[in-house]
């Protein structure tokens, strides 16, 4: 498209006279760099070589604050730039720039129904991307969690689990992010090295301050805070997830109620299971945390020996 075209255009527009020329770059390259999430909005037939005439309400709401042009203006100004959007290839940008586009995106596994009672006539649909922050073993960032919809069974897709008629069954196998509520992602290898206290307090000393700065800058609603409750959730998350796939079978809890209690039923039936059968840990022995107190002479008690506190 040659220049004098789209100023043609620019000017017939009242909601693009206060488009300057680095908010246009900046629109370009950031929606080309999110294609991916403006198709999978899109109705299974639509073709994926020509640009949709209209950007999903998601992708809008981050233009808006990315590039802090209006409402109107985005909306306005993408019939007029998607062919170039289109033709434009991520790879061929400057990253310097676009600290943003770094945003990790998290998807269902899945882009097909995995309800075994659905028709599945359909891809999944994308229905909305949230937005959370992710917790790592290196820190903290903003994130989009992206949700999938199935138009013949009405199952909604989540990063880790569906949800069907008020259940919610975990996909098979351990993901690498685990979402412990709404807004809150995290890297399970996380929870693994320490307990719940230290896990959230290490976290908040170490990254959250200096990670702050970054959700300022993209404009995220939430900065980041670890609180014991999302570790202590995603432990017992871990421990289930772990339980099931050790007997091949998926982990289906009640999505409705409060959160709280979501997972008591499964892990009634999880300490059943091992009253039933027994645990393979139950005949281990070792004296790594055993402490041995000697009285001395004067009768008090001293710490004689302790494996692992030496
Ligand atoms: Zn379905
Ligand atoms: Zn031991």
């Amino acid at each position: 498209m040659l220049l004098v075209v789209l100023l043609k255009w620019l000017e017939r527009n009242p909601f693009l006279w206060t488009t300057t020329v680095s908010q246009l770059v900046l629109f370009i390259t950031l929606s080309a760099n999110l294609k991916w999430n403006i198709i999978v909005a899109q109705s299974s037939h639509h073709p994926l070589d020509v640009p949709p005439s209209i950007l999903p309400d998601s992708v809008v709401a981050f233009l808006v604050k990315a590039t802090s042009m209006s409402l109107e203006s985005v909306q306005c100004i993408w019939p007029l730039l998607n062919d170039i959007v289109w033709d434009f290839h991520p790879e061929t940008l400057c990253d310097a720039d676009l600290t943003f586009l770094a945003l990790k995106t998290l998807y269902p596994p899945t882009n097909c129904c995995e309800n075994m009672e659905c028709s599945r006539m359909s891809e999944l649909h994308k229905v909305e991307a949230c937005q959370v922050v992710v917790y790592t073993l290196n820190g903290c960032e903003p994130a989009w969690v992206i949700h999938l919809y199935c138009k013949d069974c009405h199952c909604n897709y989540h990063h880790n689990y569906y949800v069907c008629d008020g259940w919610r069954t975990y996909y098979k196998g351990i993901p690498t992010f685990l979402q412990v509520s709404e807004h809150c992602c995290v890297e399970w290898q996380l929870v693994e090295i320490c307990s719940a206290t230290n896990c959230s307090m290490i976290f908040m000393t170490t990254f959250a301050h200096e990670a702050s700065s970054v959700f300022g800058d993209v404009g995220w609603p939430f900065s980041p805070t670890l609180s014991m409750v999302h570790v202590w959730d995603m432990f017992v998350l871990l421990v289930l997830l772990h339980d099931h796939a050790s007997r091949d079978e998926v982990l289906i809890i009640p999505h409705t109620g409060d959160q709280r209690n979501h997972f008591d039923m499964a892990m009634q039936e999880h300490n059943e299971w091992i009253v039933y059968h027994g645990q393979d840990e139950i005949d281990h022995y070792c004296d790594g945390w055993m402490r041995v107190y000697e009285e001395d002479q004067d009768g008090t008690p001293e710490l004689h020996k302790s494996s692992h506190l030496k």
